[in-house]
């Protein structure tokens, strides 16, 4: 399955087959610009700090994120170096195209998020957890097996190795399947000790469920529309939920603050998208004004995608929480 989404994301344009949060509106990278430039005053403005975005896609959430920074936060628009993680080339150079022009300093790209230099960090991954490989434990009277891909089927055979941290002691009744993507749990172990070098916050916004929980939610979208994931590998987007709480313990384990998960609706709401919305949409058509009002509630709606995304951060120990991630009385003002 990794082979199969790296193929994917080198030869497809994924964006054919879903529509992100940056895609549906400028909106979300407006508002998350806006988090960016509270988060850096409450880590005391460092500058140059890192800005970086792992999976950038299309390069739509920096490119928004930039253009309202420079608006208005052009001190930290100003101490921003941007460093993406991106395999695939195709995407590298979609996203040089978007940011062309957009900050004061030339753009780095990194094959992983260990390659990004130390330093002062501020950053998000928006979708990028979904698209890391999953393996499938089923929960056996003795104790897992392991399904597999054979041909065009899954077969399952006693597991041999059990990912270290996978969260063996849920309460999965026999014939369940628990789903462990090692790779995400590698990227909170990374940017855990990454945060305990230099000070930072890492925001992770993903659909998937926080909790003990457990289910089989690999899926694979072509054309917009579900495909069965093992046909033409490499042709269609495979995901899967992402597993928050076991993602959170692996970063708290390995010293890092965490705070959320809150939901996507709840981010986006506290941190004023409905607000922003009527802006943009004052004095507008009525058609493009439904528009915008639309997107909003498209983000963040609980029915749409505002409870099924979620968002975490994981942040340096002892730095205050960023906005939408504090108790209501003390979140700080927006600029
Ligand atoms: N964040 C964007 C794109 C989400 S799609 C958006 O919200 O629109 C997932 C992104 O992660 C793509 O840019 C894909 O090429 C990248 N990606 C997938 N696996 C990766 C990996 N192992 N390392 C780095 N980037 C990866």
């Amino acid at each position: 399955m990794a082979r199969a989404n790296a193929a994917y994301y080198a030869r497809r344009d994924p964006f054919a087959d879903f529509a992100t949060a940056p895609e549906i509106s400028q909106m979300f990278g407006e508002i998350l610009g806006a988090w960016v430039a509270v988060t850096w005053q409450g880590m005391g403005r460092p500058d140059p700090f890192l800005l970086v975005e792992a999976g950038p896609g299309r390069g739509t959430l920096m490119a928004d994120m930039q253009r309202l920074l420079a608006r208005v936060a052009p001190d930290c628009h100003a101490a921003a170096a941007i460093h993406l993680v991106e395999t695939s080339p195709r995407l590298r150079a979609v996203q040089a195209g978007a940011l062309d022009g957009r900050g004061v300093r030339p753009v780095a790209w990194h094959d992983r998020i260990e390659d990004v230099p130390d330093g002062p960090t501020i950053l998000l991954a928006n979708e990028f957890l979904d698209a890391l490989p999953i393996r499938q434990f089923v929960r056996t009277a003795e104790g897992w097996d392991e399904r597999f891909v054979q041909g065009m089927a899954f077969v399952t055979r006693p597991a041999s190795d059990l990912p270290p941290g996978a969260p063996l002691d849920r309460p999965l009744p026999r014939g369940e399947v628990l789903e462990v993507c090692a790779d995400a749990l590698g990227v909170a172990r990374t940017i855990a000790a990454r945060l305990r070098r230099a000070p930072g916050v890492a925001l992770f916004v993903d659909y998937g469920y926080d909790g003990a929980l457990w289910g089989d939610t690999l899926q694979a979208l072509r054309d917009r529309e579900p495909a069965w994931p093992l046909a033409d590998p490499g042709q269609a987007d495979l995901t899967a939920h992402v597993d928050f709480a076991c993602f959170a313990a692996a970063a708290r384990a390995a010293g890092a603050d965490i705070h959320g998960s809150v939901t996507q609706g709840a981010l986006l709401t506290g941190l004023g998208l409905f607000v922003r919305a009527e802006q943009l949409a004052r004095g507008r058509p009525p058609v493009e004004a439904h528009a915008i009002r639309d997107a909003a509630q498209r983000l963040a709606a609980p029915d749409r995608m505002g409870r099924l995304f979620k968002a975490l951060v994981v942040a340096s120990p002892g730095l205050p929480p960023p906005p939408g991630f504090a108790p209501a009385s003390h979140q700080g003002a927006m600029p």
